[in-house]
């Protein structure tokens, strides 16, 4: 009989290098957009790899269309830069909902309420009006494209990290696969922006993982009177740019699938999707069927992306802990406030970005070097967009000067942030 084998080997193989860069990033998301526009910015000559054909991660494909939060809870902005940038431009295009901000910190009842509507408000005890942001997906994307490409930085698209191949400490080169075969991407510095830290977890870095409840948000048209629609539903549905008649439905159904999930295996992903889509479908018809306002209602889109909360997460030169919140911290780079607790703030360190295992690697989004409960916050998109920032400013200083990022003078890096519209209030 033909005994299985459980394993093969590759033969070695020569690649054609794509790319010699300064700074190479892999991911799309608000981190890896933020960082690449950031690298390019700063002169580094600066690729972005991103597995699908549009950019913005969970922030488009996941439908995850709400920014929370770019303030503290009691009035004050703590995040900006880059973010800010792509909510002006969001606002130009009429694709925004967002408190003005002499709301922001306000307890007022009417107007939590009102902002509740849009999915703008969580958090109790108090409940308060947040400086957030519902938007329209695709403004994002075509947005996120025009900053990209006018940055300078090279985008491929449908490419994905596959490898990294270290030499003596240090990433050599990143393989891609895409349409034109497996290619070596070179750079001096590589950003893991990949949510997942595929790069840092195929470099070899320390990480941990979890698993989660996946979910799959999606979008409704037809919705006769939105505001009194999302009223009846309760909860579990929001009204959503651009116009009248449309919803969200974020976290997909309203029950969860039937066990959590590492988004780190195939199998795993594979049965999140055909889970969540089945109880999308089922969900809408509930809508419908149940709720008034939904009658003509139907469904737009389905995220392209699952929800995935959190995977990897890389053990860091720091990790950033729960007890050092409202501290605020010398090596900063990023702040943010925590979108369901009002007046509570992080200071990121630039030591959550770097390891000591891989001489030239940052970190930046939701992977960074974070204990679980900091995730909570560190994970929103805004705050993402800040890490991303840093890390690519950091990378572009770094190979500028031909040193590893952890040897960068952090002062000289917060003083660049901050010239590029950071708030981080030395
Ligand atoms: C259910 C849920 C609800 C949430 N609610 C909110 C909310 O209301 N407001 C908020 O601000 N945040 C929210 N978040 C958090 C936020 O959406 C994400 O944490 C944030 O988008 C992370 O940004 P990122 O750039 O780090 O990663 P991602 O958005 O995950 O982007 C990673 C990108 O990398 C690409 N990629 C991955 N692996 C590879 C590879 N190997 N090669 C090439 N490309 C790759 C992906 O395609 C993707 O484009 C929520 C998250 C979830 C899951």
């Amino acid at each position: 009989m033909k005994r299985e084998r459980s394993t093969v080997v590759e033969p070695e193989r020569t690649l054609p290098v794509r790319t010699n860069c300064d700074v190479a990033v892999v991911g799309g998301g608000p981190a890896g957009i933020a960082a690449a526009i950031a690298a390019a910015r700063n002169g580094a000559s600066t690729v972005l790899i991103e597995r699908y054909g549009a950019l913005g991660g969970l922030a488009t494909g996941g439908l995850i269309i709400l920014l929370l939060t770019l303030d503290d809870g009691t009035g004050r902005q703590v995040i900006a830069g880059l973010c800010q940038e792509m909510i002006d431009r969001l606002h130009a295009r009429g694709a925004t909902v967002q408190p003005p901000a002499e709301l922001w910190g306000s307890e007022d009842a009417e107007q939590v309420e009102a902002y509740s509507r849009w999915g703008l408000v969580w958090g109790r005890n108090p409940a308060v009006v947040r400086n957030a942001v519902a938007y329209d997906p695709e403004e994002f994307r075509a947005i996120a494209n025009d900053m990209v490409t006018q940055s300078g930085a090279t985008l491929l698209l449908h490419a994905w990290g596959a490898r990294a191949v270290v030499t003596d400490g240090r990433i050599d080169y990143v393989a891609i696969e895409s349409k034109s075969g497996r290619e070596a991407i070179r750079a001096q510095v590589f950003i893991d922006a990949s949510g997942d830290g595929d790069v840092f977890a195929s470099a070899g870095a320390p990480f941990e993982a979890v698993e989660v409840h996946p979910w799959l948000w999606f979008r409704m048209a037809g919705v006769t009177d939105a505001d009194a629609a999302v009223h009846a539903a309760r909860h579990g549905v929001f009204k959503t740019p651009p116009g009248e008649g449309r919803i969200l439905a974020p976290w997909g159904a309203a029950g969860r699938i039937d066990r959590q999930i590492s988004a780190i295996d195939v199998a795993d992903l594979t049965h999140a999707e055909i889970e969540c889509r089945r109880m999308v479908m089922a969900e809408a018809d509930r809508l419908k069927r149940e709720v008034p306002g939904f009658e003509q209602a139907f469904i737009t889109d389905i995220a392209s992306q699952l929800g995935i909360t959190e995977s990897r997460r890389l053990l860091g030169s720091a990790v950033l802990r729960r007890d050092q919140a409202n501290q605020r911290l010398a090596g900063v780079i990023a702040r943010t406030g925590n979108w369901t607790k009002a007046g509570m703030t992080y200071d990121i360190p630039f030591a959550a970005l770097h390891t000591p295992a891989i001489d030239n690697l940052l970190a930046a989004g939701r992977c960074i070097s974070v204990d679980h409960r900091v995730h909570h916050a560190t994970k929103e998109i805004p705050a993402c967009f800040a890490t991303g920032e840093a890390a690519g400013t950091a990378a572009a200083l770094a190979a500028r000067k031909g040193i590893a990022p952890a040897a960068l003078d952090v002062p000289t890096l917060q003083r660049q942030l901050l010239r590029q519209g950071a708030i981080l209030d030395l």
